[in-house]
């Protein structure tokens, strides 16, 4: 039996991530070998969204450059990973039977959120990977209750790896590029403080409760997937890496174990 695989949030940053001389790219780089070695990894992405949970089963999911305007490189870059058909039956399986739809998409391959952090994470591209939805429409809780859905998976040999970002205002992109906002560093260390106690209920309701949240959050759909991994992990998760990039652009990652 496999030990259990921590599920995890990074914060993808922008899509030049993996050219980048930043902080959270060396942290992102050695990241792997700091996890057990999942069979299969399961991909939560700020950048899939659709109105039901829906879950890829391409068997050999295609590199997508949805992004535009950036540097030719990028373009050329692939994640040769192989697809995760079973994985993505069970996902859709416990979602099911949780009480929620959950569609199955056969082509769908790797966004940016996806592909840009596992090319710093596994760079050998050999642990097969798909990808899970959000709801940008729906809230916090259900995000939550999707990821808590997905928990035996950690027992069964799967990484939850959750995709967005912890402060993202692209408004504010770039406006200061070496001091941070003071909204945006109160609500980065208020987001790990409330992960470090273990408290679901505030974050769930970060809206009601935080006055820099709308600047912190103007869309929310880049923090949708920290609540699938909170959901998934349970209880009390852990800072594995802080930063700001792009100015107020955090780079913050959690584990929950
Ligand atoms: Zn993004």
């Amino acid at each position: 039996m496999a030990s259990r695989i921590p599920s995890v949030f990074v914060s993808h940053g922008a899509p030049t991530l993996v050219l980048e001389d930043i902080a959270a790219r060396d942290f992102m780089a050695g990241m792997g070998d700091q996890l057990p070695r999942p069979k299969t990894i399961l991909c939560v992405s700020a950048h899939w969204e659709t109105e039901e949970p829906t879950v890829s089963a391409a068997p050999r999911p295609a590199t997508i450059h949805d992004f535009y305007g950036f540097p030719e490189a990028l373009y050329r870059l692939r994640y040769a990973a192989p697809g995760a058909p079973d994985l993505a039956h069970r996902v859709a399986e416990l979602i099911a039977s949780a009480g929620s739809r959950c569609d199955v998409d056969r082509d769908r391959g790797l966004d940016h959120g996806a592909w840009n952090p596992l090319m710093l994470i596994y760079p050998h591209a050999d642990i097969p990977v798909t990808q899970l939805s959000i709801q940008s429409s729906l809230d916090p809780a259900h995000h939550a209750a999707i990821g808590r859905a997905l928990r035996p998976l950690r027992e069964e040999g799967v990484l939850i790896l959750a995709s967005g970002g912890a402060v993202h205002n692209l408004r504010q992109f770039q406006v200061d590029r070496e001091r941070p906002a003071p909204w945006a560093v109160s609500f980065d260390a208020w987001l790990a403080d409330r992960i470090a106690a273990g408290d679901e209920q505030a974050l769930i309701a970060y809206r009601e409760t935080r006055p820099e949240a709308r600047l912190a959050h103007p869309r929310d759909e880049h923090f949708m997937p920290l609540f699938v991994a909170l959901g998934a992990g349970g209880g009390k998760g852990r800072a594995l890496h802080l930063s700001f990039a792009h100015g107020s652009l955090s780079m913050a990652a959690f584990a929950w174990e």
